[in-house]
């Protein structure tokens, strides 16, 4: 960003803020060598900086990840793609207001679960059982148990213990499996 005043580009912000519709930021910026004051808007995809994973590598942040992330744990679910779409927009929101420079890539897992808990529960434990494995077993327990205790609920997957949490995944596969045979 170059100061309009001296095209310098050392400069610091001094405020930030979402735009209406939440896809873009506004800065207001302070340069460093003349002391003038400008504003710059930009995409929140551009600004929100890389991501830090697991194994400390970095990442450029993706938008599609997350959104395919939440599309995979709400599969066979009643929510909207611009439900989805509105969760990832609510999650970078979040993301850019905590300002990381970097963000670990937990944080990012725990704004999914936030979001996904407050869209559908089935999709929040199927998300939660395969995001918590890499943590703590217990964590997920607690979870689990906190929403079976909160809400009751008809749906079958509920009953099914935690600690058999690796089987989960080929439980969905021989869901899939086994449709046309339903049928
Ligand atoms: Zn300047």
């Amino acid at each position: 960003m170059r100061c309009p005043h001296c095209s310098s580009l050392d400069n610091k912000v001094v405020d930030s803020r979402m735009g209406k519709e939440g896809d873009t930021i506004r800065r207001r910026r302070e340069c460093l060598k003349c002391e003038g004051r400008f504003t710059t808007y930009e995409r929140v995809e551009e600004v929100l900086p890389s991501v830090i994973k697991k194994d400390g590598r970095r990442e450029p942040y993706d938008r599609m990840k997350i959104l395919t992330g939440l599309k995979k744990a709400c599969e066979k679910r009643p929510i909207s793609m611009e439900m989805l779409e509105k969760a990832v927009e609510e999650i970078e929101k979040s993301l850019q207001e905590k300002g990381f420079k970097e963000i670990p890539s937990t944080v990012i897992g725990e704004e999914v679960m936030e979001r996904l808990h407050g869209l559908d529960e089935v999709a929040y434990v199927r998300f939660a059982s395969v995001y918590r494995s890499f943590r703590d077993i217990s964590e997920f327990m607690n979870e689990l148990k906190d929403i079976l205790h909160t809400k009751e609920t008809k749906d079958p997957r509920k009953e099914h213990p935690a600690h058999k949490k690796p089987k989960k995944e080929e439980d969905d596969e021989q869901d899939k499996l086994n449709l046309p045979l339903d049928s």
